[in-house]
């Protein structure tokens, strides 16, 4: 049955919310408490472009909750944003940090303004206008922004330097997704693929089911796709799909190869969005075929590494009988239409915010470092992330057996329990 609502992410975040309050009976206040955001900001931000004309982009920064510490969340530049995706991102971010068991709250920010028009100048400058509305707001120990979709270690850098400009001093920790060498940490780039795939390892492990047997087919070729492609063929599974956005054709198109994709290759023909060159890549022997086609393709895995509201009820019913695991890469990719099927056929899913928890823990580990001013080595970050996100997953997985619930619902389980109880304990509610 075809839907024709609007989709609104924010909605969607409050009824996954509201069905896990009624799930384990929380008390009034704490739910009205959790299921709107602490604080928000709007604002616009002026930048002289390179013409010399004026434009003013839309800004937002969202504080969902920090009772178990200080806001934490990207940044993303998208013509489409708007607040009700940056609600849903912040309120995701406080029980992604809840799951992953990191003494961090849940926060988000967005401008509304297209980066591929964009030149590097007047990026500099929205990244340097946002921060100089929102200074007073964020810092070390209030709310730490990070890179998201569209954004990258060199706009973190600029907002830094803004940041320290007003501020008058040394600031490393008010923002991660720094260059390594500048307050980064070492790892910070591969952390979100990577720790999707070390859940992905459990799930397979308690499926008994080896990577060595698996297929894998991902939406997405940016950073979360590319770096969770590099682990799992580590591991010996073979990525025989993806997909991309294509800025020309204003559409996006799955590439397919059955004896598995060539991740180098890939590289070498994608842009710095994540887009791959479709006649380069059909010269490489690779099929190109429609955007969904990587949901449906013969694979055990998939990975939706790219963007909400990506598995629908429209979609679900062309996922193949072989899928096991459903690893979400990207934030809310999954309808809770979508979810229904996902469970009633037995699909192992990790969720979201448990998934792709990597790139906050490394984010957290980022700060740890910056505030120390000692930077751990890239074999150090990897193990204590893997350490993070296997106990997050265990914690979620043994709960999910126990009480025999769908992983999404263990997870929001152990999130929201450990956010209401801080909450509680600090006298909140
Ligand atoms: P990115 O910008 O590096 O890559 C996005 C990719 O998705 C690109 O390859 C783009 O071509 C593709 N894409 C966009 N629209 C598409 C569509 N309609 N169909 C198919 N492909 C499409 O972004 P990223 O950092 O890899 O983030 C991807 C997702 O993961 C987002 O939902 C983000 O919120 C989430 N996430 C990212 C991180 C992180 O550390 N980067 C952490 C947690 C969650």
């Amino acid at each position: 049955m075809a839907t024709d609502k609007p989709f609104n992410p924010f909605r969607m975040a409050q009824a996954q919310f509201d069905k896990i309050a009624d799930l384990i009976g929380l008390d009034e206040g704490s739910r009205k408490l959790l299921r709107e955001p602490l604080r928000e900001y709007h604002f616009i931000v002026p930048i002289r472009m390179d013409d010399g004309s004026i434009e003013v982009f839309r800004g937002f920064r969202v504080q969902h909750n920090d009772a178990r510490g200080p806001c934490k969340g990207g940044i993303r530049f998208h013509p489409q944003e708007t607040i009700d995706t940056v609600r849903a991102l912040a309120m995701w971010m406080t029980w992604k940090c809840a799951v992953a068991d990191i003494p961090l709250g849940g926060g988000k920010g967005g401008v509304i303004c297209d980066p591929h028009n964009l030149s590097s100048r007047e990026q500099e400058a929205i990244c340097r206008g946002y921060i100089r509305r929102i200074s007073r707001d964020i810092g070390p120990v209030a709310d730490i922004p990070a890179p998201d979709v569209m954004t990258s270690s060199q706009h973190m850098l600029w907002m830094l330097d803004e940041y320290e400009a007003v501020h008058d001093g040394h600031f490393p920790g008010l923002i991660t997704g720094k260059p390594v060498g500048l307050g980064g940490s070492k790892g910070r780039t591969q952390a979100t693929g990577y720790g999707v795939v070390y859940t992905l390892r459990e799930a397979l492990r308690e499926l008994d089911i080896r990577p060595e047997n698996t297929r894998a087919s991902v939406q997405g070729f940016g950073n979360v796709a590319q770096y969770a492609i590099e682990l799992y063929a580590q591991m010996g599974g073979r990525t025989v799909c993806v997909s991309s956005w294509d800025q020309e054709d204003q559409t996006s198109y799955s590439f397919a190869k059955w004896d598995g994709v060539d991740l180098q290759e890939l590289r070498g023909i994608t842009d710095r969005f994540g887009g791959i060159d479709k006649q380069k890549a059909r010269d490489l022997g690779y099929e190109l075929l429609p955007g969904e086609a990587w949901l449906e393709q013969e694979v055990e895995i998939l990975l939706p590494a790219a963007l909400e509201n990506q598995i629908t009820e429209d979609n679900v019913t062309r996922l193949k009988p072989c899928v096991k695991v459903i690893a979400e890469g990207a934030n809310g990719p999954t309808t809770p239409e979508a979810d229904t099927v996902i469970s009633e056929r037995g699909i192992f899913l990790i969720p979201d915010f448990l998934a792709n928890a990597g790139g906050v823990t490394c984010s957290y580990f980022e700060q740890v470092q910056s505030n120390m001013n000692y930077y751990w080595e890239m074999d150090e970050v990897l193990g204590k992330l893997d350490m993070k996100m296997t106990s997050a997953f265990m914690a979620v997985s043994n709960l999910a057996r126990r009480n025999k619930l769908y992983m999404r619902d263990a997870a929001y389980v152990v999130a929201i329990d450990r956010v209401a109880t801080a909450c509680r304990d600090r006298g909140w509610v």
